[in-house]
């Protein structure tokens, strides 16, 4: 009642809220008793009508966060009510507050949980003031990673603000970010997570990341926090968005020893689930190319001449991964299944290869062919796919045209 008597005045306006958040703190009951008494429609009548107040905004804020947080009903309520826009207001009003960023960020985050929220947000100008909330408070970790959240909450399964987020230059911040705290795990991983979705549905925004170095990025993060599951993941994650379609990023991701990464992380991680999954996924767009480069014969092409390396990715992508990747296990182990097919020298990739080695002679689908013994002395040392650590054996030549044994 005191909320909707005196509207105009900060102090009650803020004791109210107050008492309000309160009342309903862990309280199932009393949260939905609130919002069926209209308390969330008076805060957003609170908030528009008091925009210049930070306290104001500050109290109404935590209670609209108790009133909708894992609460459907009241989410729906809040956003029928305008709450999207009230507090993107709030966020333009009060930038220079981190405690307001931080409050509003926490609140929208609520609310863009679903499509119609995310629709309203990006009209009001969520994505802008959520990437200049990041800008302005550059050295708070507590409002890069709520922001960051929330600019992938906002992007979700929106393509219109994906492409607003790519406008705001959201992109090249989070590059920045990642390349000014290296040390730091977790704004790693969550900077990981934030170029997922912005890349997911606009190709613009790909070719924008490659440009600004976020391939580069992400590799160096991979790298630098091997041991990080969660900056694995979401790394991974990020960069097969990234590699997907674009050629001028596989580049780049190539140069940048993603491959090789890939495969350190594969079998780093060999326990965790999601890391296998997302690593190789990403393996597999490489594979794929790499098979292609194979089939074209040699030369081919100027992806990549590295051949052992090249079998090494395609054998990885064969091996791993489970039910519940994308691409299915036929279609990964058919990628080495053609190389193999082909009797592919496994250092220099001419086909027909007639010379093999004796060690891995009964392993059927990994034989591994040369064309002569200089090309297996090349393999047996190989700097990143040295088959002296697969094979396991001494190394022995084994010539089909001279042995019954073939
Ligand atoms: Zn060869
Ligand atoms: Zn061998």
């Amino acid at each position: 009642m005191a909320m909707r008597e005196h509207q105009g005045s900060e102090i009650v306006q803020t004791e109210a809220c107050e008492a309000l958040s309160g009342l309903i703190a862990d309280n199932a009951e009393n949260t939905t008793r609130a919002g069926s008494a209209g308390a969330i429609e008076d805060l957003v009548v609170i908030m528009r009508r008091l925009a210049e107040s930070k306290g104001v905004h500050e109290e109404a804020c935590v209670a609209l966060y108790n009133l909708t947080r894992n609460h459907a009903e009241n989410t729906i309520r809040a956003t029928t009510a305008g709450a999207v826009e009230a507090t993107v207001v709030a966020m333009r009003c009060h930038l220079d507050h981190h405690t307001v960023q931080e409050l509003t960020c926490m609140v929208l985050d609520g609310l863009v949980c679903n499509g119609a929220a995310r629709t309203r947000a990006g009209n009001a100008g969520a994505v802008e003031a959520i990437v200049a909330a990041m800008r302005r408070h550059a050295q708070n970790e507590r409002v890069q990673q709520i922001a960051c959240l929330l600019v992938g909450a906002v992007i979700y399964n929106n393509a219109k603000n994906a492409t607003r987020a790519g406008s705001a230059g959201v992109i090249e911040y989070i590059v920045v970010v990642k390349d000014t705290h290296l040390e730091s795990e977790t704004v790693q991983a969550w900077a990981c997570q934030a170029l997922h979705n912005p890349v997911i549905y606009d190709t613009a925004n790909r070719a924008r990341a490659g440009s600004s170095g976020a391939v580069e990025a992400l590799v160096e993060a991979m790298h630098r926090h091997a041991t990080s599951e969660a900056v694995q993941k979401d790394a991974c994650r990020a960069l097969h968005r990234l590699i997907n379609s674009n050629a001028g990023n596989v580049v780049r991701a190539r140069n940048a020893h993603a491959i090789e990464v890939l495969l350190a992380v594969v079998s780093r991680h060999a326990a965790n689930e999601e890391v296998q999954v997302q690593a190789a996924a990403t393996l597999y767009v490489f594979g794929e190319i790499c098979l292609k480069g194979f089939q074209a014969g040699m030369p081919f092409g100027t992806f990549d001449r590295d051949v052992p390396l090249g079998v090494k990715l395609l054998k990885t992508v064969a091996r791993h991964g489970n039910a519940s990747m994308s691409t299915s296990q036929a279609r990964r182990r058919n990628l080495l299944g053609v190389f193999v097919a082909a009797k592919s020298c496994v250092e220099c990739g001419i086909r027909n290869a007639r010379r093999s080695c004796i060690g891995c002679l009964d392993a059927d689908s990994t034989k591994v062919r040369y064309c002569d013994q200089a090309c297996q002395l090349i393999h047996w040392s190989h700097p990143a796919a040295s088959h002296r650590v697969e094979c396991g054996s001494h190394m022995v030549a084994h010539d089909e045209s001279s042995s019954a044994a073939v």
